[in-house]
């Protein structure tokens, strides 16, 4: 088994349900099991800011799968949830994004990991810690609660309130 590290986030339609219907779907994937589920997050867009609102949340799972057919069991889960790719960094319904996979580093067209842009996101680390705060990036050593006290936090808000 491997422990892995999703980032989910949307801001399109109604956003904590298209979360937690990806959260379910990937706990049904073959040989993996959704271990923690962070708080969710309501935080400002990042990259083109000028979108809605995301709604984010870190998981841990644990799977079997090889890392390229969990990103594209992600990617079909996306799909599944009404995702439309438009513009790069553009608004969607979910996007899943692979964090960590076990210590492993990918370097490929299509997969990156650790994910290239995490440890600048505070809207990836604040929910990633809540669920695991003494994780080290595998490929420089540094913890990312060092990367988080180097962000602004502002824009990354807990939901208190739940349905
Ligand atoms: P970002 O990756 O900066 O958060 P994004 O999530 O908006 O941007 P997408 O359009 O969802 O980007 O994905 C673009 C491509 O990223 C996908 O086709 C996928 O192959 C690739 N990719 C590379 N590394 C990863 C990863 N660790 N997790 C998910 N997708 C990845
Ligand atoms: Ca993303
Ligand atoms: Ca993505």
């Amino acid at each position: 088994m491997t422990r892995v590290y999703l980032s989910l986030g949307s801001n399109m339609g109604d956003r904590q349900d298209y979360l937690q219907k990806a959260v379910e779907a990937l706990n049904d994937l073959p040989e993996t099991e959704v271990k923690a589920v962070s708080s969710y997050y309501e935080t400002a867009a990042w990259g083109l800011t000028e979108q809605a609102d995301f709604l984010n949340l870190a998981l841990l799972l644990e799977t079997q799968l090889p890392a390229e057919t969990l990103l594209r069991s992600c990617q079909q889960i996306e799909k599944d949830l009404d995702r439309v790719r438009h513009e790069h960094w553009g608004p969607r319904t979910v996007d899943i994004d692979i964090l960590l996979y076990g210590q492993e580093i990918w370097e490929t067209e299509h997969l990156k990991v650790p994910h290239p842009y995490m440890s600048q996101r505070a809207f990836v680390l604040v929910p990633l810690i809540e669920i695991a705060d003494d994780l080290v990036d595998p490929k420089t050593g540094q913890a990312y609660k060092k990367y988080l006290s180097q962000l602004n936090t502002s824009d990354v808000r807990k939901l208190e309130v739940m349905d």
